[in-house]
């Protein structure tokens, strides 16, 4: 069997500790995800959804416990090879879009590809392909503030998925759209990365959206519960 892309054993994490307001958010998450697998995280809010995908998109590192990607243990890493494992391995989507709002939506899917050594000429080629599979092509050219909520969102989710990373994590990725919106945008979401064979661990409170993932995952007094 092949490794699991994500692997998450036994992490703990708390903040403020040895003060009065010292919170014990993780408490021995065991987590794995299969390659093409999509997951959904449904916990309610202040559980430790966000915390648990900073840790495991190694923008963040637990107390104690191991986060492995694609079979490789990164906890010891320098942070310089975790920025590289993270470029390269995986896509980030937040509820906002944070795109840059100086460039253009096709630059701000180009831009990503520059910084992990793509060239000018084929990174915009992918930008361009990306765009046109969740129905944009046309608004290459638009800044993030000339387009629609659910638009922009499209546009971050091409963005994430610019390096072709084996990972996509994402936080309440329609959680600021309207229910019809967020439905349509979902569902481009979730082609996009069934068509990349990527795998996904996708935070939701949307009980309809997780049920269109392969399993969903609950988080309850900081660990994953049945
Ligand atoms: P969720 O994403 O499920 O809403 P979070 O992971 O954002 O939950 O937060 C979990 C808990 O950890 C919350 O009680 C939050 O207040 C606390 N927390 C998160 N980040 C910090 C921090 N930097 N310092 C102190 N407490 C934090």
């Amino acid at each position: 069997m092949s490794e699991p892309v994500l692997s998450l054993t036994g992490l703990t994490k708390g903040y403020n500790h040895g003060k009065p307001n010292q919170v014990n958010v993780l408490n021995g998450i065991d987590l794995t995800i299969s390659g093409g697998e999509m997951v959904a995280l449904v916990a309610p809010s202040g559980a430790g959804k966000s915390t648990l995908l900073h840790i495991a998109g190694l923008l963040d590192r637990p107390d104690t416990g191991e986060v492995r990607i694609g079979g490789e243990a990164v906890g010891d890493l320098s942070d310089r090879r975790r920025t590289a494992i993270r470029r390269a391995e995986v896509g980030f989507v937040y509820q906002f879009h944070h795109l840059l709002p100086e460039f253009s939506a096709l630059e701000n899917i180009v831009l990503p590809q520059l910084a992990n050594g793509r060239s000018a000429r084929d990174a915009a080629a992918r930008a361009k392909d990306l765009l046109a599979r969740v129905g944009l092509a046309a608004r290459a050219d638009h800044r993030p503030a000339a387009l629609s909520g659910g638009e922009q969102q499209r546009v971050a989710f091409c963005r994430a998925l610019a390096n072709e990373p084996r990972l996509l994590l994402a936080d309440e990725p329609t959680g600021n759209l309207d229910p019809e919106t967020s439905e349509v945008v979902f569902g481009a979401l979730v082609e996009l990365v069934r068509d990349s064979g990527m795998s996904a661990l996708i935070a939701t409170h949307n009980m309809e959206l997780a049920a269109r993932m392969d399993r969903t995952v609950r988080l309850g007094f900081g660990k994953v519960v049945a």
